[in-house]
């Protein structure tokens, strides 16, 4: 099989060349070429030979990946991006542009099987897992197309990256290497539904990134109503793996909340969510839940928000309202993904 080169690090990517019966140093030229330069293909690479381009076209892969649809934003700028992967699938990105600089939302898998009952990402399950490369090139074209520098990274897209574990992991070094983008690991977030044990494997590996994680309900009954993944991670274990990450890495934890009207909502549950993360380092990002067509979830009012938050702030935890980017191009996650497939298997 042809080797997915841009998910190799330096030291494999001089094992391959070896393999192939080249010098070592040829991979100081190659991976720049690929992680800074992002090239699109190998006869952009000037300064190799030839003979070794032909030759690597003929034993490895290129990941990159093409452009299908940008929605851009007249509000704020917000860009959304639909792109096409090698063999045709597609993933979704978006880009938000804040005055700390641009920040790229991309998916870790195409389609998602953890079932979330609020999101669109889900509603075809899980068609496979992303690579490295085909992660980190959803933020390489999106550079390329803007010209400027990609400064955060949220790995908030279709997928649970911690069910795609050994290519996040990769994908995050890849990101953070110094002789790549060089993105600081501070600047990088990643969104969990609460999978323990990878949590927990995460922990250990002592990396700097924020971790998110997709709490959604203050008890195990509300929970597994709206996440069936949480039938199999009871609540406390998923709140003892987040304290184990802090831990581990001093990172302090966000917390997401999707506020649904009536489900989740009321100021019993933002007393209960309170007493559950209560001690905790920690900072809870309240979201009114996306509607998403298939489902008839709700926003609250924007009081029923307010008091939500007023009641957790008043038991001392710190909190934020997710600022909504992209309003007139908006759709929840996965919806453009979804939209697309549909219009190309339906008519
Ligand atoms: N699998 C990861 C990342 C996915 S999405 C996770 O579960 O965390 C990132 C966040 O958006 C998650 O907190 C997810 O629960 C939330 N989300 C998904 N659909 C949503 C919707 N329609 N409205 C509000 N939040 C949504």
């Amino acid at each position: 099989m042809a080797e997915d080169i841009k998910s190799l690090d330096q030291k494999e990517l001089e094992a391959f060349l070896i393999s192939l019966g080249e010098k070592p140093f040829r991979a100081k030229q190659i991976y720049p070429w690929m992680h800074v330069k992002h090239a699109e293909c190998f006869d952009e690479m000037t300064d190799i030979s030839n003979k070794l381009k032909e030759k690597l076209k003929a034993a490895c892969e290129l990941t990159v990946l093409q452009k299908v649809q940008v929605q851009c934003s007249k509000i704020d700028g917000t860009r959304k991006y639909l792109f096409a992967l090698a063999d045709g699938n597609m993933v979704e990105s978006v880009l938000m542009k804040y005055k700390h600089g641009n920040s790229v939302c991309i998916s870790s898998q195409a389609g998602c099987r953890m079932g979330c009952r609020f999101c669109a990402s889900t509603l075809d399950g899980l068609v496979r897992n992303l690579t490295p490369g085909e992660m980190l090139d959803q933020i390489y074209r999106i550079q390329k197309d803007i010209g400027e520098r990609v400064s955060h990274v949220v790995v908030m897209g279709t997928g649970e990256p911690l069910d795609n574990y050994d290519s996040f992991l990769k994908f995050i070094k890849l990101l953070s290497d110094e002789n790549g983008l060089n993105l600081s690991q501070r600047n990088i977030t990643a969104s969990t539904c609460g999978i323990v044990p990878n949590i927990r494997r995460l922990a250990e590996e002592k990396l700097q990134i924020t971790l998110a994680l997709s709490l959604h309900a203050p008890s195990q009954e509300k929970r597994e109503e709206l996440m069936p993944v949480a039938k199999k991670y009871e609540i406390h274990q998923v709140i003892d793996a987040c304290e184990y990450y802090f831990k581990q890495t001093g990172r302090r934890i966000t917390f997401e909340y999707s506020l649904v009207a009536g489900v989740n909502d009321s100021e019993n549950d933002a007393q209960k969510l309170a007493a559950l993360i209560r001690g905790q380092n920690c900072h809870v990002n309240l979201i009114p839940v996306n509607p998403v067509k298939e489902r008839d979830y709700v926003q609250p009012e924007l009081l029923a928000v307010l008091n939500f938050k007023n009641k957790l702030e008043k038991n001392g935890i710190n909190v934020t309202i997710r600022r909504e980017m992209g309003r007139d191009i908006d759709g929840a996650c996965g919806q453009l993904r979804k939209r697309f497939i549909e219009r190309q298997g339906g008519s």
